[in-house]
């Protein structure tokens, strides 16, 4: 079969399938492999430990794809737009109100929206080659859980350019998008990488509010927020706590500042339609839930990585940054209770709103 009909194929397809945006790019490595050995020796990647896997060949196995997968010719990288209606948390200022990242406000988790797509793509392409009579390729598909960095292959893909802010950033639909990626045996024809329309903008660096970037196009993970609130397990360093405001789930702050969002088209896909009881929820309603109520709002949502008791840990935080006394009951709740973790980071929203502690449980923790 004529390799640009293939290519023509696998873009059609994911369209088809429901993908706003679909690339192809080589198996690399690229210019953008060097930097993440530094950047894991630095320690920017906080205790995401999975980041530090290594090949049996010791090489790290993010920078090089070729000693996990040396089969692998190409990527195929798809993309999915999931922006709402709803507004941007630039334009929800009120610190008493919790925020939730814009990703975790759909009925579905997208990784369960993702895959199944990917899969069926998968499928199409190999089916298309068998039946032009080739050998069906080797294929492994991936959201999130493949041993290589996405956005480097989207770059390459043509699907957005790294913005200094080191999110992909498609110039038509804006950075709300969620990465999946097929590796292929077939030596596809790639396409031409993205170029960077960042020029002298410098609006997400200087939105930070813990100072993440130690540099434009470089984060230093353990210092953002959505490590902070959702992989970060136990305590939160306490000079991160203030710049974490009232977020409790994520931080949109560095692609709300983003110019090339203002125009971001919204989603069709009702697995991504916000839950309304997610945008800008009420911090009482949150730091109130009980494990059974967490397990039956977040089911399908990306929001139960971080657990009941990290959901708590962070609305501890969050009602501690607000300046609002009335939460000092519920946070005199959480302080009195049972986690230790839940109960520090309660004692610490206390001192910050002036209230005085409750006793100390043997919790262990300041
Ligand atoms: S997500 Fe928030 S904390 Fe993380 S780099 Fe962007 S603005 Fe900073
Ligand atoms: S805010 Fe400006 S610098 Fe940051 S990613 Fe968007 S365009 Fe680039």
């Amino acid at each position: 079969m004529q390799r640009s009909k293939l290519e023509q194929f696998v873009k059609t397809s994911a369209s088809d399938l429901g993908f706003d945006l679909a690339g192809i790019a080589p198996a690399g490595p690229f210019r953008e492999h060097e930097y993440f050995p530094r950047w894991i020796a630095d320690g920017r990647h906080g205790e995401m430990r999975y980041l530090e896997s290594r090949a049996e060949n010791q090489q790290l196995k993010r920078a090089s794809l070729a000693s996990v997968a040396p089969w692998a010719r190409s990527v195929i990288v798809c993309a999915v737009n999931y922006n709402s209606r709803a507004p941007y948390s630039t334009a929800c200022p009120d610190p008493s109100r919790a925020w939730i990242s814009r990703y975790a406000w759909g009925r579905a988790d997208y990784h369960d929206v993702l895959l199944p797509r990917l899969r069926e793509l998968e499928a199409r392409l190999k089916e298309r080659v068998s039946i032009a009579g080739s050998e069906a390729p080797r294929t492994w598909c991936y959201v999130d859980t493949g041993p290589l960095i996405e956005r480097v292959f989207a770059e390459h893909a043509g699907i957005g350019w790294i913005g200094k802010n080191t999110c992909v950033i498609n110039q038509q639909v804006g950075s709300w998008l969620f990465l999946g990626v097929i590796l292929t045996s077939l030596p596809l024809t790639p396409d031409l990488p993205a170029p960077d329309r960042c020029g002298s903008c410098t609006r997400c660096l200087d939105a930070c509010p813990t100072n993440a970037f130690p540099a434009a196009y470089q984060l230093d993970a353990s210092r953002c927020i959505s490590y902070l609130t959702i992989e970060k397990r136990g305590d939160i360093p306490e000079d991160l706590r203030d710049g974490i405001g009232r977020h409790i789930f994520g931080c949109d702050i560095c692609q709300d500042v983003c110019p090339w969002n203002r125009k971001a088209p919204v989603s069709p896909l009702p697995q991504f339609a916000p839950r309304t009881e997610l945008v800008n929820p009420s911090l009482d309603r949150i730091s109130g839930m009980n494990v059974e109520e967490f397990r039956e709002v977040f089911r399908r949502s990306p929001v139960k990585r971080t657990r009941h008791s990290g959901l708590l840990r962070n609305a501890a935080v969050a009602m501690g940054n607000s300046g609002n006394a009335r939460f000092i009951p519920a946070l005199l709740g959480l302080a009195t209770g049972d986690d230790p973790v839940v109960a520090g980071h309660a004692r610490w929203a206390l001192r910050k709103l002036g209230a005085a502690e409750p006793d100390r449980k043997e919790t262990g923790t300041p």
